[in-house]
């Protein structure tokens, strides 16, 4: 075969097969879109698993007419401008590929209004077919995706979709750790049209305890550990909880807000638990580890998962020092968490 460029289409599904993988990184995609926008009200609508439709809808800044179409184009971003911008990022997303991605392998609406704009306009993508008409419809302040029928068009991945049951137990999982990433922002998750879950904004220290309760169970709270410590613009803070589990269910760790299965900080948590507190199989946690967004890389897998510590070994030991100090407290002083 000769050397040619792929068409616009299939560069997007490629793409597609590294951020969408199941209806649950729809989600995830595309709740982060809503957070990046400064939402404080987040719905989220599952119609059989994600299978049939996806429907995220939010209060944030919206998009104006003029970007609507702008917005579903690959590579279109409005989070970084520069190198400079992609070495420090804030927001969840940069990589202006989701909504691309997802469209070519979905049917995609878009329905958005900014606060200063008069009214709400929409766009319609459908594989490989991105309707240039933007039409007008009626919507309230901020922006609502509605994902339909995904992987209609590539049967090849359709095939690897779980039951509606299996698929939507990833998206609730999602959003039980979404919730706890930020409390300030409510979340409501449907499922087949029956609320499923429902987290009001938790604004002050006991509202987000309810919210770490309602996610992990009142005994994880009742048994919980509270830290918070600083070293050389390094913050762990968060709750550890010694309850006994027999599965890792209640483990949720967060850099800089974003949620993530990191290996140097698991790595950490589990050497300060084989050495200091032995024979707890499965710890539970809430973590949030914040550092200068400099000093960390997130453009490492396009799902963002993972990040790369520029001073990793630093990372590493400030986390095991900080959890070990407050399970060696703990023991010396043998609180009641311990009494069991
Ligand atoms: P990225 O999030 O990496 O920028 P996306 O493809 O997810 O790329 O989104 C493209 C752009 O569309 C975003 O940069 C943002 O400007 C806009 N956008 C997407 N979703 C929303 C939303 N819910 N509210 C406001 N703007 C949005
Ligand atoms: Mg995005």
């Amino acid at each position: 075969m000769s050397i040619q460029i792929l068409p616009p289409i299939l560069a997007n599904q490629i793409a597609a097969g590294e951020v969408v993988e199941r209806p649950s990184s729809v989600v995830k995609e595309l709740v982060e879109n809503s957070l990046d926008a400064g939402a404080d009200r987040i719905e989220i609508d599952i119609d059989k698993g994600g299978h049939k439709r996806i429907l995220v809808r939010d209060n944030g800044k919206g998009i104006a007419k003029s970007e609507l179409e702008l917005a579903l184009s690959r590579h279109a971003t409005s989070k970084i401008h520069c190198l400079d911008d992609l070495e420090q990022i804030a927001s969840l997303g940069f990589r202006g590929e989701a909504l691309a991605s997802i469209s070519s392998v979905a049917r995609l609406t878009i329905s958005s209004k900014p606060q200063s704009q008069e009214a709400a306009w929409q766009a319609f993508a459908e594989g490989a077919e991105l309707a240039v008409k933007v039409q007008p419809v009626a919507h309230p302040d901020g922006t609502s995706v509605d994902i339909q029928d995904l992987f209609f068009n590539t049967p090849a991945r359709r095939k690897f979709l779980r039951t509606e049951k299996t698929e939507f137990s990833h998206i609730d999982e999602l959003i039980r750790r979404i919730a706890l990433s930020q409390f300030e922002v409510g979340f409501t998750l449907k499922h087949n049209g029956k609320r499923v879950r429902h987290y009001p904004a938790a604004k002050n220290a006991a509202a987000r305890e309810k919210r770490i309760a309602r996610v992990c169970g009142e005994s994880f709270m009742q048994q919980a550990l509270t830290l918070d410590s600083q070293y050389d613009g390094l913050r762990l803070h968060g709750w550890l909880s010694l309850e006994r589990r027999h599965q890792p269910e209640h483990q949720f760790v967060y850099v800089n807000g974003r949620m993530m299965r990191d290996k140097l900080i698991n790595h950490a948590i589990r050497q300060v638990f084989n050495e200091v507190h032995p024979g707890e199989d499965y710890p539970g946690f809430v973590l949030y580890l914040e550092l200068d967004p400099k000093q960390v890389d997130v453009n490492v897998h396009p799902a963002k998962h993972e990040v790369r510590f520029h001073q990793a070994r630093l990372v590493h030991d400030f986390i095991y020092r900080a959890l070990a100090d407050v399970l060696n407290q703990t023991l010396t002083t043998g609180s009641e968490s311990l009494q069991r």
